[in-house]
C-alpha cells in the first residue's frame, strides 16, 4: 500500500513510518518540522519507498494513497501552548484536509486522538463511553478542544460521506526519539537525571499518569488500522498508573546519579489522574501492552544517553 503519515517526522510518526517501511509499504511523510526533526527519519531518507514532504496540514494537499494516518499536531503542553491558535487550526484544518483527501481517493483514515479528550476526568479509569470534563477556555483547551473537534469531524465524515475512519485515543506514550527539550515528563526527568540536574516535579507530585512504551502503542495503531470490525474511538495505553513522584523515583533508580527531586508550580488545569480502561482494545484488537515502565525507562534512557552525549 501507499500510506500518508502526517506528523511523520515527530516522535510517534517516525516510529510509525519505520514500521510501515519494514512491512513493505510506500510511505509519504508530511511534516512542517514544528516539533519534528529530520534526524528522526534520517535512517529512512535513502529508501526509495520513503518520501518526505515539507508541508503544513493547515493547507490542502493531494496524494494518491490507500491509507492516511493523521498525527500532525504538537503534543507536549509547552509546545502546543506556544501558539495556541495555530494548535487548534492544526487539529481542525488538518482533520478536514485529511478527511477531504480520504473521501476523494477512498482511503482509510486514522486520527491520533488523545486521552486529553477526557480532560480532568471524574470517572476513573476512563472508558471510551466517558464524555470527559474539559475546560473550554483554559491553557490546555487549544489542544483538548481541537482534538475533540477533530473526532467530531471524523464521525461526521463517516456518517455523511461514508469515509472509512479509525480513531485512537492515545494515553501518555514515551520512548526513543522524543526530543530532549520536548517538555513532557518522561523526557524531562530522564534528561535531567542524565545531566545530574534536579528532577522538576510540578505541584506535590500526587497527580497520576499511565505510561505506554512507544513500541506497544505502534502495535496498537497497526491492529486498529488493519481490521474491519471497529472504527473506535478506542483507548490505547498502559493501565499501569503512577504518581509523578513515583515516576521521578523510578527514573532515578534506572538512571542513577546525584540528582534530587525538587518541586515547581503545577501548571493550570493539569489533570489530577489518568488511566486507560483498555477493555475494548483487549476485546476487539487482542491488544495489550507488554513493556513495563522500568524496562521502557531503561530503553529510553539508553537513547537519551547517546543523544545528549
Ligand atoms: P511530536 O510533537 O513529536 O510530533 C508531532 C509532529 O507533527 C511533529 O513532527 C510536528 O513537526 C508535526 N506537526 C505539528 N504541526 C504540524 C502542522 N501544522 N503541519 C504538519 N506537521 C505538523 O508529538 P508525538 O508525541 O509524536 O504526537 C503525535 C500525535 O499523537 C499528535 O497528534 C499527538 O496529539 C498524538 N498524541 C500523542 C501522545 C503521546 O503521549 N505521545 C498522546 C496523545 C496523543
Ligand atoms: N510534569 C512534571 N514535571 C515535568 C513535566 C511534567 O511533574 O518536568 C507533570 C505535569 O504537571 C503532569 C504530568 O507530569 O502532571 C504529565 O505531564 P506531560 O506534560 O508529560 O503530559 P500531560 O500533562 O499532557 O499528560
Amino acid at each position: 500500500m501507499r500510506v500518508l503519515v502526517t506528523g511523520g517526522a515527530g516522535f510517534l510518526g517516525s516510529h510509525l513510518c519505520a514500521r510501515l517501511i519494514s512491512q513493505g509499504h510506500e510511505v509519504v511523510c508530511l511534516d512542517n518540522f514544528f516539533t519534528g526533526r529530520k534526524g528522526n527519519i534520517r535512517h529512512l531518507l535513502g529508501n526509495p519507498d520513503f518520501e518526505l514532504v515539507r508541508h503544513d496540514v493547515i493547507d490542502p494537499f493531494k496524494f494518491e494513497v490507500d491509507q492516511i494516518y493523521n498525527l500532525a499536531c504538537p503534543a507536549s503542553p509547552p509546545h502546543y501552548q506556544f501558539n495556541p491558535i495555530k494548535t487548534t487550526k492544526t487539529s481542525v484544518m488538518g482533520a478536514i484536509n485529511c478527511l477531504g483527501l480520504a473521501k476523494r481517493v477512498r482511503a482509510r483514515v486514522f486520527q491520533a486522538s488523545t486521552s486529553e479528550v477526557y480532560g480532568d476526568p471524574s470517572v476513573h479509569p476512563q472508558p471510551e463511553s466517558y464524555w470527559g470534563n474539559v475546560n473550554t477556555i483554559g491553557l490546555r483547551s487549544c489542544y483538548d478542544e481541537g482534538k475533540r473537534c477533530a473526532e467530531t469531524l471524523f464521525f461526521d465524515y463517516h456518517r455523511e460521506n461514508n469515509v472509512d475512519i479509525r480513531v485512537v485515543r492515545i494515553f501518555n506514550t514515551y520512548g526513543p526519539r522524543m526530543h530532549p527539550n520536548d517538555g513532557r515528563v518522561v523526557s524531562n526527568f530522564i534528561v535531567q537525571a542524565l545531566k545530574g540536574q534536579d528532577l522538576t516535579v510540578y505541584g506535590d507530585g500526587s497527580q497520576t499518569r499511565s505510561f505506554c512504551y512507544v513500541d506497544d502503542l505502534i502495535e496498537g495503531f497497526d491492529r486498529l488500522m488493519n481490521q474491519d470490525e471497529v472504527t473506535g474511538p478506542i483507548n490505547i495505553g498502559n493501565p499501569g498508573e503512577f504518581t509523578m513522584l513515583e515516576l521521578a523515583e523510578e527514573t532515578l533508580k534506572v538512571v542513577g546519579g546525584p540528582s534530587k527531586i525538587i518541586h515547581q508550580p503545577l501548571p493550570a488545569d493539569d489533570p489530577k489522574q489518568r488511566q486507560p480502561d483498555i477493555t475494548l482494545a483487549r476485546q476487539h484488537l487482542k491488544w495489550e501492552p507488554t513493556i513495563e515502565l522500568a524496562e521502557g525507562l531503561k530503553r529510553t534512557a539508553d537513547y537519551f544517553r547517546a543523544e545528549i552525549a
